[in-house]
Order: structure tokens, then sequence, then C-alpha cells
């Protein structure tokens, strides 16, 4: 049965009367005030309601209540033994949240585990996140026109394993729950095998016997584990099993299995990045670059100029008055504006194989729904790639995003970007500053040909980085530049970036580090207490969430 406190009227006898005025300004005006009114009476409460039932068994808490303790407790980077203890005795909580009675003050570990499962098992983190952060950005009226987009890893609590552990471990988990759930079978396996992945296969990997040289002999003799394995149990209640599951994975991921006539099972030469990391945690993926684990993507709103100041008194005020009567006034310093938090606007959690510039197209088109999209957007190297500009402006949105730098450049090799071009696409000037021969453009208008003197290019020192072609039999007097209409525009855009106008507005998207830096330090989502990809998004929508309202406390 549902339980909604009455949060919107006062109570008759104040609650916190007992607090003395300095003290209730201090709660009034930092977070505890903030989330007391521009966030607890704006909770989705009926949305969690509608997957609890109305009428039937105990009336639940008080729903305002454990979902404010469920943001707090993300706020402050708390364990549900410490939020128990907050919600119970700490002051700055029971404002936070309208606690009045004594009832109210006691939750349950239990129940708080309760409720966030309620809350990942719908994905209303979501939710939450979207609802309030579109509240406080009319509350604070952000503007949205200018946003920035980044992303950065999570890591799930779990143990980064070599190849070798994904096999044991996998193995070990199965065997152990095949010992509890089917003793008999358990039995009848080999004991060797039984105790070779005893306590996840550590005697193989590293006991006294075991030598790093032997690795390879040991992951081949894991792999013919693992096979005889699924085949031993296929089409038994034993194959049921999640560890059964995650065996065919393994198996299917890291191996091929050979028909007769050789060795039955070979190991694959290189896992792919979605191949099951740790079986404590069969969502985490892999990218070389940053690792095991998940990439959070963070979209927020900026503000590029300085901060608007109220106007000082006008000018006239201070000059010379007609009338002695009249005194000078005194010149009053310009007051800043307080200025408008930052906030995020749009939170996804994908693998760690993801490609960055996927998700722009989504963040626009979620935020645009909200009412919230910007109108320009700065990200990486990345999210510029592929159509992604002309996604962005077609959805009204003007990407601001370096090009990648052009093949070769690492080398130190000369690019098209080193030669002259006019404003109908033609080459101008070589970067020797010779001229071309002569120019030509395909009738499509598509692609486009300098041809330079051969002579003059084989004596040209720069000749060994040139990107110009050596001349063919056929036209043994010329050396071609060639290039077509997305390499001249590329050649175009990175132009574009050398100018002062590119980087003084590019320069707004370094800020986006600072925020990625306070969720993994100040949120705590640098170390992730939890695993799977639904408990880790609960993480980064609830963590996104609360920075937000810790910016617009700061902003009161
Ligand atoms: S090699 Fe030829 S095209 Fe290249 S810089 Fe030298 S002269 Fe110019």
């Amino acid at each position: 049965m549902h339980s909604f406190g009455e949060h919107r009227t006062g109570a008759l006898f104040d609650p916190f009367g007992f607090l003395d005025l300095r003290r209730r300004q201090i709660l009034d005006q930092g977070w505890a005030g903030t989330f007391r009114t521009k966030v607890l009476l704006f909770l989705p409460v009926h949305r969690v309601a509608a997957e609890l039932n109305a009428v039937h068994g105990r009336p639940t808490k008080d729903l305002y209540i454990m979902l404010g303790t469920l943001i707090l407790q993300q706020m402050h980077d708390m364990t549900d033994a410490a939020a128990v203890e907050a919600v119970a005795f700490n002051i700055a909580w029971q404002y936070a949240l309208d606690i009045g009675s004594s009832e109210d003050a006691y939750v349950s570990e239990r129940t708080i585990r309760n409720y966030r499962a309620l809350v990942i098992e719908h994905g209303l983190d979501q939710v939450l996140f979207r609802t309030l952060t579109d509240h406080l950005m009319e509350v604070y009226k952000v503007d949205a026109t200018h946003q920035r987009i980044d992303s950065t890893a999570l890591q799930s609590a779990m143990r980064k394993l070599s190849r070798l552990g994904v096999f044991t471990e996998t193995i070990e988990r199965f065997l152990r729950k095949l010992s509890q759930k089917f003793p008999d079978d358990y039995r009848r396996l080999d004991e060797v095998i039984r105790v070779r992945y005893l306590d996840g296969g550590k005697g193989m990997c590293f006991g006294a016997g075991s030598k790093p040289s032997e690795a390879a002999r040991h992951l081949d003799q894991a792999a013919e584990d693992l096979l005889d394995l699924i085949e031993r149990f296929a089409g038994t209640p034993a194959a049921g099993l999640p560890g059964y599951k995650l065996m065919r994975r393994v198996l299917d991921e890291q191996c091929e299995v050979k028909p007769d006539g050789g060795r039955k099972v070979v190991l694959k030469e290189k896992a792919d990045g979605r191949s099951l990391q740790n079986p404590s945690d069969p969502d985490s993926t892999y990218n070389a670059h940053k690792g095991q684990g998940y990439t959070m993507q963070v979209m927020e709103t900026y503000v590029p100029d300085e901060p608007a100041t109220l106007p000082g008194p006008d000018a006239d005020a201070t000059t010379t008055p007609a009338d002695d009567s009249q005194q000078p006034q005194a010149q009053e310093p310009e007051q800043p504006l307080p200025p408008k938090p930052d906030l995020i606007t749009f939170v996804a959690v994908n693998g760690m194989p993801d490609y960055d510039g996927k998700a722009l197209v989504p963040a626009i088109e979620e935020t645009a729904a909200r009412g919230i999209a910007p109108e320009d957007l700065l990200g990486d190297t990345h999210y510029g790639t592929g159509n992604n500009p002309q996604a962005a402006a077609e959805h009204g949105v003007e990407l601001i995003s370096p090009a990648q730098p052009p093949k070769g450049s690492l080398q130190d090799n000369l690019q098209l970007e080193d030669f002259g071009i006019d404003d109908d696409g033609l080459v101008v000037t070589c970067p020797a500053g010779r001229k071309p021969i002569s120019l030509s453009v395909s009738p499509s208008g598509k692609n486009y040909q300098a041809r330079f003197d051969s002579d003059a290019c084989a004596n040209c020192s720069l000749r060994p980085t040139c990107p110009v072609q050596d001349p063919r039999p056929s036209d043994p007097k010329a050396c071609r530049v060639q290039y077509d209409r997305p390499r001249l525009d590329m050649y175009r855009r990175r132009l574009g970036e050398k100018k002062p106008e590119f980087q003084q507005r590019y320069r707004w998207r370094a800020g986006i580090e600072a925020t990625m830096s306070r969720l993994k330090h100040v949120l705590g989502m640098g170390a992730l207490r939890v695993r799977g990809l639904m408990a880790v998004t609960y993480e980064a929508f609830l963590g996104a969430l609360s920075l937000n309202i810790m910016r617009c406390a700061a902003a009161r």
C-alpha cells in the first residue's frame, strides 16, 4: 500500500524549531535547503508507486523519504549502513528529507536495498535524473544553448583477470553451483577436475608447481576441460545453471571447436572486446585504450562568457551636480550576478568498445525531446568523425569538434593541408611554393587533380615527404596530387580549426574534465562498489543527478 508524506503544507509545530537562527540559515543556504525546497517535492513518487501494489500489503515507507534517501546516499557516497545512520541521526539529512517524526527517521538497510532494487529493475534511475534535471534547469533558468560532451571509463567492483583466469573462474563458478544444486553429478566428476578448479583454479595458475612458462599449456588444458564439461552436461538439468551458460559463452568467444581429425578445441588468437572479462560481472567489456568496465557519456551545459554583472550606477550620476545641494553619489562597484550552475543534461552508459561518436546523435535527440537541446555542442575528435557534423546540423546543432589528424601527420609527412587551395577547390601552390602545370576537375565535380613538373619535384628537397604521386609511364612529365570533395571539405575544416575564432570557442570543452573529476573523486564513481550494467547505470544516473543538485546548492 502506498504511503506519501505530506510535505507541501507546513507542520503545525516546526520540528526544526529547536535550531537557532544561524544553524537554520546554514541548513537553508546549503545542500539540505536546496534539496528540501527544490528536489524533495518534485520527486516522481507516483512513478515509483506505479510499480507497487496500491491497495494490498503493509503501507510502504514515505516514498518521498525513500527516494530522497537513495539520492542523498549517492550524493554523499555512503554505504547502506551509513545512510541508515544519517536518516536516523543527521539533522541535515532529516531537514533535507523533511523528516518530522521518529517513525520516519528509521529505515533499515534492507528497505534501502529493496527500494534501490525496485528503482534499478524499472529503470527509474533514469526517470529520476531526467525529471529532476529538467525541473532544476527550469528553476535555475539554466541556458541549454551551449553544451559540451565527453566520456569517462567506469570500473565495476571486479578483479582484472588474465585470459587463463577467465577460464578457471568460470569453470570454478559452475562447479561450485553444481556441487550445491546437483551434488550427485558433482561427485561423479573426475576428482582431478574438481581439485584443479578449486578456489578459482589457483592451484593451477599460481601454485608452487605452476611456472609462468607453462601458462599457455594451462590455457589449453582449461579450454579442453571447459569443452568436456559443456559436452558432459549438455541437455541435463545442470545446463540450466547460469554458470553453464557462462561456460558456453567463454567457449564461443575464446575458442574454436574443430571437427574430428585434430585437436578438438583451439584457442582464438584474440578475444573480442565484448567477451567475458570476469564471470562476476558478465556485462563488463574491454577496450585496449581504456581497460575493462563501462563507458559513461556525459553532456552538460556551460556558460562561455565571463559572469554577467548587474548594471552599475548610470555614468551621468557621477557628473558634477548642477545644484550644490546635490551631493555627488559614491560609485558603487558592479555586482556580479549569481553564477548559473552548469548542469548535466544527458547521461548514458555503454560498453567499452562503443565508439564515443555513436553517443552524439542519441544525446542530441534525447535532450531535444526534453526541450533542452544545445544550439552548439563541443566534443573532442571522436565526436566529430563520420557523418556526425552533418547529423548534428540536421538536428539544428552546430558541432564544434576538431577533425582527426591527417594520415601520416604523426610521421611528419606533408599533407594536402600544406598546399594552397583557392575558393574553387583548386591547388594554387605546393608546399615548396611552386605552381601546378595544370589543373583539372572531373565532369561530376567530385574529383580534383593538380599536376606538377616532375623534374622540379625530382630535385625538390621536400619530395620524400610530399604526397605527390610519382610520374606515370603515360605521363612522365608530371607528378600528381589527387583529392575528392570529402577530402577538400576536411581540408577546409582543418584550416578553420587553426583560426583564433575556433580556438576561442573550443577552449570551453576542457571544462568537462572537471565534471568527470568530481564524479569520480567526490561522488565515488572512481571506485564503484557494484557490478553489472544495471547497477552501474544506476550509479551513473544518480551520481550525475547528485552533482546537479550540489551545483544548484552552490549557486544559491
Ligand atoms: S615535391 Fe613537387 S609538389 Fe612536392 S613540394 Fe616539391 S615541388 Fe612541390
